[in-house]
């Protein structure tokens, strides 16, 4: 048992205490694999301290699993610890019986999950050292239980981390949960990588020298350069997507620079750039946009020595300790800072933009009426994998794989999607329904008082937009049904049966700021022509003429007539 850790907090102490009290309460009881219970909180204690948490954390880490596991209650840690201590243990108490495989129960404890947290960090800080340790010592359960915990791991747990910025931490326990998960799979990598990964190894230990020498004659002293070999997770999904292919994995043994500030960074940079020709396209400057998760450094790709392509990854020390400790390392930053504002609840947060989504979960929950719903478009929304994309501020907006501009707009305000007609992607116009990529810059053109469209919910990823979606189309559906089935425009437009067509015709519409209330296409029996029915409002001649000129010159378009619907 590691207990040199210790000796940071002296005798009569809260850490201390905390320890006598656990190591008595768990007295006799072992862990699966035999070792003394108290081992176990004592991991979890040392990981928190390792991540500079403040004393408190520390306290409750000890004291985490006494509840759950012993004849102590809540109250015999209240009268012992204080109201703040008894807080994160009870909130960790019910976290523990959060169980993911069965359905009920797991939404009940997701929403647990979420409002615990949103009301204490430090309890999902400790949850996931709790977790980290576990996932370690899984060899010792059953199968079963291996499996289910894994599991939980990888789709709950591995995403938590990575949002609250601890990438790190994020990818060891994937790493950890894939041999549980897929056996075969890692068993394969291993032994198809093992040799690869040698090789590409020795590279490294060739490049680094070399890098060393030219960084020093322009004056930048690294203070390490280290070689990292890809994950196996990560590298796995990565295979997937490149036909299994090891050679086409650039990254399998990344170098990483640390240096001591920003502008030796773009030095660096500049230093590999002129040594090495870069590979295009592939330079992410994540310290002028950092990922949503406050993830920064350099990446490039550059063609190195005997033409081998190698990625370099630079960043400051600053900047190498917060992807390992995320949101703890603003913890223990804010807790050095000002001692006097430590408060329930972490004082960093709101001062962070790149941990805005802390935020923005709270307001998703607030906009849902249903909890159900609300769980749902978390799963979708928040654990999912993201993509990052740019408003034409630079502010970076993170989205579910696969979201649309209308995703987009949503996400930056519901009036902004209501009244959403078209958008513009790397400075073109795209059709709604275009699917964004990471590093897109997304600019969205409104049109004042403009409804949504029942048909966006045909291609929207985000539960956050269909929810939107679904409530101003009721709210439309509700005044027209009052206004008792308003006049308005028919048109019947027969054209040639060609992809994109509709678009055409939903662009022209867009551009004229005509907003179609309902759209039909049929087809004739030989697919040949179609027939494209489209309710509008009212138009002016001064509007609808030029619209009939449009519509007759989309490439295709037979005829176009129309007539007055009542
Ligand atoms: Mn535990």
């Amino acid at each position: 048992m590691a207990t040199e850790w210790l000796k940071n907090y002296p005798a009569g102490s809260i850490v201390q205490k905390a320890y006598a009290f656990a190591a008595e309460a768990h007295q006799d009881a072992k862990r699966a694999s035999g070792d003394p219970f108290i081992s176990h909180c004592l991991a979890v204690a040392e990981t928190i301290h390792n991540w500079r948490v403040d004393e408190t954390s520390i306290a409750a880490a000890l004291l985490h699993d006494v509840v759950e596991d012993t004849e102590k209650t809540l109250t015999d840690i209240k009268k012992e610890f204080g109201e703040e201590v008894a807080f994160l243990v009870d909130g960790l108490t019910k976290l523990d019986n959060f169980k993911y495989s069965d359905k009920e129960v797991q939404i009940e404890n997701l929403r647990k999950l979420i409002v615990s947290f949103a009301q204490d960090l430090r309890v999902i800080i400790i949850k996931l050292a709790d977790r980290s340790h576990n996932m370690r010592t899984l060899d010792a359960l059953p199968r079963e239980a291996q499996t289910r915990i894994a599991k939980e791991t990888k789709d709950i747990y591995a995403p938590l981390a990575y949002r609250l910025g601890m990438q790190r931490l994020s990818g060891e326990l994937e790493d950890l949960a894939f041999p549980y998960l897929a056996p075969k799979e890692f068993e394969w990598l291993v032994k198809e990588v093992k040799e690869q990964f040698a090789e590409r190894q020795a590279y490294a230990e060739k490049i680094k020298p070399i890098v060393e020498k030219a960084l020093r004659t322009e004056g930048i002293n690294a203070i390490s350069i280290d070689s990292r070999a890809k994950r196996y997770s990560s590298l796995y999904k990565k295979l997937l997507r490149y036909e299994m292919d090891l050679d086409k994995i650039y990254d399998l043994v990344a170098l990483r620079i640390v240096v001591r500030n920003v502008s030796d960074c773009y030095a660096a940079l500049g230093v590999i750039h002129h040594l090495w020709q870069p590979m295009p396209r592939r330079f992410k400057d994540y310290i002028a946009r950092p990922k949503p998760n406050g993830y920064r450094s350099l990446h490039t790709t550059v063609f190195c020595v005997d033409n081998k392509i190698t990625e370099f990854q630079i960043r400051t020390s600053e900047m190498h300790e917060e992807d390992e400790l995320g949101i703890a390392a603003h913890w223990a930053y804010e807790q050095a800072k000002d001692e006097k504002r430590r408060q329930k609840n972490w004082v960093g947060v709101k001062s962070r933009k790149e941990l805005l989504w802390v935020e923005q979960l709270r307001n998703w929950q607030k906009d849902f009426p249903d909890q159900q719903e609300f769980i749902e478009s978390l799963k979708t929304d928040f654990f999912k994998d993201q993509i990052f994309v740019l408003t034409p501020e630079n502010d970076v907006i993170d989205l579910p794989i696969g979201s649309t501009p209308v995703d987009f707009a949503y996400r930056i305000h519901s009036d902004v999607g209501d009244e959403c007609i078209g958008a513009k992607v790397n400075g073109k116009i795209v059709p709604l329904d275009y699917e964004l990529h990471s590093r897109d810059i997304v600019e969205i053109l409104t049109q004042k008082g403009k409804k949504p469209s029942a048909d966006w919910l045909r291609f929207i990823k985000t539960g956050l937009a269909k929810n939107q979606i679904r409530s101003a189309l009721k709210e439309k559906q509700d005044r027209f049904r009052s206004k008792s089935e308003t006049s308005g425009l028919e048109f019947k437009i027969v054209n040639q049966n060609r992809p994109g067509y509709l678009k055409d015709v939903t662009r022209v519409l867009g551009e004229m700021k005509i907003n179609p209330l309902y759209l039909k296409s049929q087809t004739d029996a030989r697919g040949a022509l179609a027939a494209l029915t489209i309710r509008t409002e009212l138009l002016p001649k001064s509007r609808l003429e030029p619209l009939l000129v449009r519509l007759k010159k989309i490439p295709g378009t037979k005829e176009v007539g129309y007539k007055f619907n009542r």
